[in-house]
């Protein structure tokens, strides 16, 4: 069977992981996923993950779990049955089989805190025995595969195909037929580390957690979206006397959250069909930077907050203060503005591209061959295709955050966990050389 090793063990690798077992409990072949996690399973919704103190609210209805839509498509004839199979590890599952059913039913079905959500997904990943490699994966690079050489291989046809990825940690290397990039980026990421008057998510959470009250007469929040809305909602409990939240967008835009909407996400059937501009439009209306209703309702009606359009081109330390300057294209001019923070949190460290610094020269060079050109954020998002990795890159590489673009909004996120293992589960990861030299030769 061939590996899927996925750096992470949170959301989106147990959902793979959960999907790959079932299949395989119903004797169809599926590989097998091993996840490569740095700090635990579901670290990122737990206090200590970086991300949360564990007690605030999930954005996203916790029915969009593992296998939500529950639609596959992944087996013909015996999809139902899948489906069927999925509900088991669903939310509601996990709700009964820990007793916790009805009180959440009768409180009007709220919504869970990340921490209770985090059991949910180690509950989830418990009970399909999701293999776990404990350590952080510091390098990515591509080994040759061992054995004899296929008559494709000798030929050269298909230059990377006899390549697996290399997941290298302190203490292993994890060889797999390929690989999915999970995650949000580097919570410990700061605009001016070291400062004390600029904090970094984690470090933002763990001052929350260790009950340190803040206190600062103006604020700053920089970038907008979950990990802010969760940063305001605890920062209103301290001592400050301004908040300004710092994002590119003209404005602190609601997500649009109506069926239509939220039809995007969950089922992105004619996503592809819209041209680029539509897209984008749509993602910026749904998605990028937007606070969810909820989080407008409850945190800006207060007038401490306030928001400013830009982007932090460079932060310097002067007279107690933070100075930031903002960058600002309007009409196609670009401007300048400084603005000073007794407090800066950079709330940036959100970042859909964090992994590529993991990369070895030899797997650049794959991926550069695979893009036809050089890797940037706009030439990796281009080329994800159906299955969620990048076309033209052998051995497979899934990217499903870089794939709203091109495959639809909810990918990235917890919106259709199911639709995403489906896609991945559908791919074709062997390295099946002789079927695809002949599908080369056809193409010629
Ligand atoms: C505070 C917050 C709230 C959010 N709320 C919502 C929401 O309500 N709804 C929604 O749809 N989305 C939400 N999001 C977006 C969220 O990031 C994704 O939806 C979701 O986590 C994606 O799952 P994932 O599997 O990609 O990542 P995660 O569940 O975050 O898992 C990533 C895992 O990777 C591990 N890891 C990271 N780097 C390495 C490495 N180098 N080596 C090994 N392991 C590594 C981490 O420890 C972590 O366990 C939220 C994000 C944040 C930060």
């Amino acid at each position: 069977m061939p590996t899927l090793a996925v750096v992470g063990a949170g959301a989106k690798a147990i959902a793979v992981a959960a999907k790959a077992a079932e299949l395989r409990a119903m004797g169809v072949r599926a590989p097998d996923v091993v996840a490569v996690e740095k700090a635990g399973v579901a670290a990122n919704w737990q206090a200590g993950g970086g991300w949360t103190d564990g007690a605030h609210q999930l954005g996203t209805s916790p029915e969009k779990d593992v296998g939500f839509p529950y639609r596959s498509s992944v087996v013909p004839r015996r999809n139902a049955e899948l489906d069927e199979r999925m509900t088991r590890h669903s939310w509601q599952s996990f709700l009964i089989a820990t007793g916790q059913f009805a009180e959440w039913v009768d409180r009007g079905k709220p919504a869970p805190t990340h921490r209770r959500w985090s059991q949910y997904l180690r509950w989830v990943a418990d009970g399909v025995g999701m293999t776990v490699v404990q350590g952080e994966v510091e390098r990515i690079g591509i080994a040759e595969r061992s054995g004899a050489l296929g008559a494709a291989e000798r030929n050269g046809a298909l230059g990377a195909a006899e390549h697996s990825w290399a997941l290298g940690t302190a203490e292993t290397t994890v060889y797999a037929d390929a690989v999915m990039i999970t995650g949000p980026g580097q919570a410990e990421r700061s605009v001016l580390p070291g400062n004390p008057r600029v904090m970094s998510i984690a470090q933002f959470w763990h001052r929350a957690l260790a009950h340190e009250r803040i206190a600062a007469e103006r604020v700053a929040v920089i970038g907008g979206g979950e990990t802010a809305a969760s940063m305001l909602n605890e920062l209103f409990r301290h001592r400050v006397s301004t908040i300004t939240v710092i994002s590119p967008s003209v404005t602190l835009f609601t997500r649009g959250e109506s069926f239509f909407e939220n039809t995007l996400f969950s089922d992105p059937t004619g996503w592809t069909g819209l041209t680029h501009t539509e897209r984008r439009d749509a993602l910026a209306r749904t998605d990028r930077g937007v606070f969810s209703a909820r989080v407008q309702d409850a945190l800006l009606a207060d007038d401490r907050i306030r928001h400013l359009r830009g982007r932090v081109a460079h932060a310097v330390a002067r007279d107690d203060r933070i100075r930031l300057t903002l960058s600002t294209t309007q009409g196609g001019e670009c401007s300048e503005t400084v603005h000073g923070f007794d407090l800066v949190i950079d709330g940036s460290g959100a970042d859909a591209m964090w992994f590529v610094p993991l990369f070895t020269q030899d797997a650049l060079d794959l991926l550069e061959l695979g893009l036809g050109g050089p890797l940037t954020a706009e030439s990796l998002q281009d080329s994800i295709g159906h299955d969620l990795a990048v076309s033209d890159v052998y051995p497979k590489l899934f990217l499903p955050g870089l794939s709203g673009l091109t495959q639809g909004p909810g990918f990235p996120n917890l919106s259709c966990l199911g639709l995403l293992s489906d896609r991945v589960l559908g791919a074709d990861l062997s390295h099946d050389l002789t079927r695809r030299f002949d599908e080369h030769q056809s193409v010629r």
